[in-house]
């Protein structure tokens, strides 16, 4: 059913030494490393298609525009969108969430109006909040998580008010791995008349999506962590809130008529994507997704599955370790501290074994807080990693622990 080996072999990268060392690459949730036909098709659109998109009457462009229009096609299809022109091209998650903040902000929110977010959120879901709050004055109420990492639901329902105008929160949790309920997340925000933003950074890659069974408002995600390229990501709105939010940024694609007494804008997607588009980016997303569909879903998460839950044991049998996030609803990814060893010196001597681990606040600041710690480390897989990897993490960490 799933060849690890013959998938492994399809990135290049994972071959390569680092210290001498064979590089183990944990760092997953930060970015994923690309299969060959990603890169291959990135290299291909500039070698013999490139040229801008919508705007040509010649060959290339209208090549370039077919392939652009495609992916868009592709990237409906991947998260179950009814339609094509429901995906918005974006540079990233995080530009999906300033768009919708921005402009949703701008369009329904006025003082005292309130936005519900989770204590779990990455700053990209905080901030754009903030920067709408310094602007008009809206209040951001927190949906806050018990010691295990789990959303509490009852809190969230007592949140609800009269102001109450959208609720912003993560499907996975980039640290602790928790897999919130956004159907009925969504469903209670609904129950309330407000509309409800998915941040899907962590899921895309993971887990099956489909926007319509979650009936979610609005879904963003980042190309790069689904292993396709950086600087493309995707926003998929419903139709009827797409046409009701203006623009995002000016410039051209995004306008039908320009004078200066008054301009038209486009309908959307092209409506929110202003200036020329990352044409290639956006093919190799769709190639990207495609690999992913072809190894399947579903085949995917239950092998990331197996390599969290030997993770999980054996890492628990380190002395001195501290898990964070223990839902029974978890994606693959382990955050955690080891006795008083500071996890940036772990994750430097990890390096030297040729391991790749993240170790910092990643960029979850909030979430630290509540956790009572300034920092962790976390190891974080995907679909190419291997039960052999964590045997060499956790040898490692022991090492680690002997020279402290
Ligand atoms: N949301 C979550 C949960 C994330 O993990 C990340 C990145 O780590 C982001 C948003 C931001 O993604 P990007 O930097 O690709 O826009």
């Amino acid at each position: 059913m799933y060849d690890i080996q013959k998938v492994r072999d399809d990135f290049p990268i994972l071959s390569r030494q680092v210290y001498g060392k064979k590089l183990v690459y944990l760092d997953n949730s930060a970015t994923t490393q690309k299969p060959r036909e990603v890169v291959d098709a990135i290299a291909g659109e500039y070698y013999s298609v490139n040229a801008n998109v919508h705007r040509g009457v010649h060959f290339l462009s209208q090549k370039a525009t077919e392939l652009h229009e495609e992916a868009r096609r592709v990237v409906a299809e991947y998260i179950g969108a009814p339609s094509p022109s429901d995906i918005v091209f974006t540079r990233g998650a995080t530009e999906g969430l300033n768009l919708v903040a921005a402009t949703f902000g701008e369009a329904f929110m006025k003082e005292g109006d309130e936005v519900i977010v989770s204590e779990m959120e990455h700053h990209s879901n905080i901030v754009p909040w903030q920067l709408l709050a310094d602007r008009k004055g809206i209040k951001i109420r927190v949906i806050p998580i018990s010691d295990e990492g789990e959303l509490m639901m009852d809190e969230y329902e007592r949140l609800f008010n009269s102001r109450t105008r959208i609720v912003s929160v993560t499907h996975i949790s980039n640290v602790l791995g928790t897999v919130n309920p956004v159907k009925r997340l969504a469903e209670i925000a609904h129950a309330h008349g407000v509309p409800i933003l998915i941040d899907g950074a962590q899921s895309a890659p993971h887990t099956r999506i489909n926007v319509q069974e979650m009936d979610c408002d609005f879904y963003a995600f980042s190309g790069h962590k689904v292993y396709g390229p950086t600087g493309i990501g995707v926003l998929y709105g419903k139709a009827e809130w797409l046409d009701r939010l203006p623009p995002y940024q000016g410039g051209g694609e995004m306008i039908k008529n320009v004078h200066f007494s008054h301009t038209e804008y486009e309908d959307a997607p092209l409506k929110f994507e202003a200036g020329t588009p990352d044409y290639v980016g956006t093919h190799a997303l769709a190639v990207a997704l495609e690999y992913v569909q072809k190894l399947g879903l579903e085949n995917i998460e239950s092998y990331e599955h197996s390599l969290l839950t030997y993770a999980t044991e054996r890492l628990k049998a380190i002395p001195g370790m501290r898990i964070y996030g223990e839902a029974p609803d978890k994606a693959a990814v382990i955050s955690f501290t080891v006795g008083k060893i500071h996890p940036l010196d772990l994750g430097t001597l990890l390096d030297r074994f040729g391991i790749a681990i993240r170790t910092g606040h990643h960029c979850a600041q909030p979430l630290m807080e509540r956790m009572g710690v300034q920092s962790m480390a976390r190891a974080s897989f995907a679909l190419y990693n291997t039960s052999g990897e964590i045997d060499t993490l956790c040898d490692a960490i022991e090492r680690v622990r002997h020279m402290f």
